[in-house]
């Protein structure tokens, strides 16, 4: 039987049992710890494996894995991109990434300027409305190649302009708000090549957000190789629900808190330990990999 995460048993942990948070963001993105901050963190509530899953970057992982290093907590290269299927957006964790390597370097850099640009038409919509919001301070607040609608949020409280990061959400940012620009985003497809070419696996973050559970089998045949079963979002019952999904379609089982630091309300870190056992059979997928390098 598999082992159960922590989520289904509160108190588990205490037998000594080993646990994982696959699903980590820093400042190099729209977190608001540091890797060492958050990695601190981690060793606090008792995680022996982490991975950082920044949006659209890979520079904090080299941070990262000096801050696990000094801790003794194994650390897996990651990264998360917006991609799109079928009209569905989809976020794709790519997980024991080569972040040296040069094409992904190179997408990686389009995201970013896109994500730039992006930042740009908000606050010039919201000018439009009237307030006098200045890009520089968005990009400043957000000192990060992936910047995106949190910073702008952020940068609207600071300013004085909306009172809470939610408040800024409701009033502008959210889709269908008047500052909300669409997010460019590739295809599921060509995410999938992209982390592979990277030696990587492709992992669906949070299907319980997505709300298009119908396109997972035809992810999984164009090259899906996990999906992410535990989140903190996820109640039980969706959590047992992608399980045996992930069963049914032979796919790898992830699952990680999702933190953000302080960015999206209370640090999430620790919410939701995945047992070791399932990180090892990411890593036996891993192995099996045609692009695979040795995992040290
Ligand atoms: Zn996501
Ligand atoms: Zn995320």
């Amino acid at each position: 039987m598999n082992p159960s995460p922590s989520i289904f048993r509160p108190g588990a942990g205490v037998s000594g049992e080993l646990f994982a948070d696959l699903h980590l963001h820093t400042l190099f993105s729209d977190g608001t710890f540091s890797p060492e901050e958050l990695a601190r963190r981690g060793a606090q509530a008792g995680l022996a494996a982490m991975a950082l899953t920044d949006h659209d970057t890979v520079e904090g992982c080299a941070r990262m894995a000096g801050a696990c290093r000094t801790l003794g907590i194994e650390f897996i290269t990651g990264t998360e991109l917006t991609a799109e299927f079928e009209g569905h957006e989809v976020h794709l964790l790519g997980y024991f990434i080569d972040t040296q390597q040069p094409r992904l370097l190179d997408e990686i850099k389009k995201f970013q300027a896109v994500r730039q640009e992006r930042v740009l038409e908000m606050v010039s919509r919201i000018n439009k409305l009237g307030l006098p919001l200045r890009a520089e301070t968005v990009f400043a607040l957000a000192n990060c190649q992936s910047p995106g609608r949190p910073h702008v949020g952020r940068a609207l409280v600071q300013e004085g302009f909306c009172a809470t990061l939610e408040a800024a959400f409701e009033r502008f940012l959210k889709k269908g708000r008047p500052a909300w620009v669409p997010k460019y985003k590739i295809s599921a497809a060509d995410a999938m090549e992209l982390i592979h070419q990277a030696g990587g696996l492709a992992v669906m973050a949070h299907p319980g957000l997505n709300h298009c559970d119908h396109i997972i089998p035809q992810l999984a045949r164009d090259g899906l190789d996990g999906l992410e079963c535990f989140h903190s979002k996820h109640s039980g019952t969706q959590s047992r629900y992608y399980l045996a999904l992930a069963g049914s379609l032979h796919l790898a089982v992830t699952g990680g808190s999702d933190c953000h630091g302080f960015s999206k309300g209370k640090p999430l870190i620790g919410g939701v330990k995945l047992p070791l056992a399932y990180l090892e059979k990411l890593k036996e997928a891993r192995r099996a990999h045609p692009a695979a390098a040795p995992l040290h």
